[in-house]
C-alpha cells in the first residue's frame, strides 16, 4: 500500500488553512498546517513532509524568504498560493524555487490537480538510484554528484534538471517539457531563468573539468544529455 503523503500548508488566513486542510484530507493527504513562515521551517525540518502549500504573504516573515530557505536544505514542491497575481512576484517565487503558482481566489479542485502532479514528477528518479557516464557520477539517494571524484555544488534547481536529463538520458527535451517538470508552470520569460540554469550547471562542470560535455544544446528546441 502507498503511504500517505504529508503536506505542509503555510497560510495566516485561518478560513482558507482550514478549506484547504479539509479538502487535502477528504483527497487522502495528511496535513500539518501553521500560519508562520518560521514554524513552516521549523515542521520542514523535523517532520520532512512531502510538500508544501504556501502563502507568500505572512505574519512573520515574507513567502520568498521561506521558499529560499527551504532551498537551502531541501527539494521538497512548493506550491504557492497567493494573492499576489502581477507576472514579477510569479517569477520571483518561481526563480527562488517555488515548483508552481496558483493566484488567489483559487479552485480547490486545481489546487488538488497540482499537487498531484508535484508529486508525481517529484518521485521520479534516477533507476537504480546511481548513474556514471564518463566522468559524471550521480548518487540520487544522497544527491551527490561528482565530477572526475570532485563534487559538483549544485542548487537544488540545477540538481533536478540534471537528474531530469539523466532520466531522459538520449531523448531531446524541448523547453516548455523541462519548464513544466521542474517548475510545473511555464514562465512568461521565453526560457530565459532555464537557459540561465543549463549555464550555470555547464559552467560548474567545466570549473572541475574544462572541456567535459555531458548536456547538448538542440538550438531552438531544448536540451538532451549525450547517450554516445
Ligand atoms: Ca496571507
Amino acid at each position: 500500500m502507498i503511504s500517505e503523503k504529508h503536506i505542509l500548508i503555510i497560510e495566516d488566513d485561518k478560513v482558507i488553512l482550514k478549506f484547504m486542510k479539509l479538502a487535502l484530507e477528504t483527497n487522502g493527504y495528511q496535513v500539518t498546517g501553521t500560519d508562520q513562515g518560521s514554524i513552516g521551517l521549523n515542521i520542514l525540518i523535523n517532520q520532512n513532509p512531502d510538500l508544501i502549500l504556501l502563502d507568500l504573504g505572512l505574519p512573520d516573515i515574507d513567502g520568498v524568504q521561506v521558499i529560499e530557505e527551504v532551498r537551502k536544505v531541501k527539494t521538497t514542491p512548493i506550491i504557492v498560493i497567493s494573492a499576489r497575481g502581477r507576472e514579477n512576484d510569479k517569477v520571483l517565487a518561481l526563480d527562488s524555487g517555488a515548483n508552481d503558482y496558483i493566484t488567489k481566489p483559487f479552485n480547490i479542485g486545481e489546487v488538488i490537480a497540482r499537487v498531484r502532479v508535484a508529486l508525481r514528477n517529484q518521485e521520479q528518479t534516477i533507476e537504480n538510484k546511481q548513474f556514471t557516464y564518463k566522468d559524471l557520477f550521480v548518487d540520487s539517494d544522497k544527491r551527490i554528484v561528482k565530477v572526475a571524484d570532485q563534487t559538483l555544488h549544485l542548487t537544488p534547481i540545477e540538481y533536478k534538471l540534471l537528474e531530469l536529463l539523466i532520466i531522459h538520458q538520449g531523448k531531446v527535451l524541448t523547453h516548455s517539457f523541462i519548464q513544466q517538470k521542474i517548475w510545473g508552470y511555464q514562465t512568461q520569460d521565453d526560457y530565459q531563468s532555464l537557459r540561465v540554469f543549463m549555464a550555470s550547471i555547464r559552467k560548474k562542470i567545466h570549473s572541475i573539468k574544462k572541456d567535459s560535455q555531458y548536456i547538448l544544446t538542440e538550438v531552438g528546441v531544448g536540451y538532451r544529455f549525450i547517450d554516445e
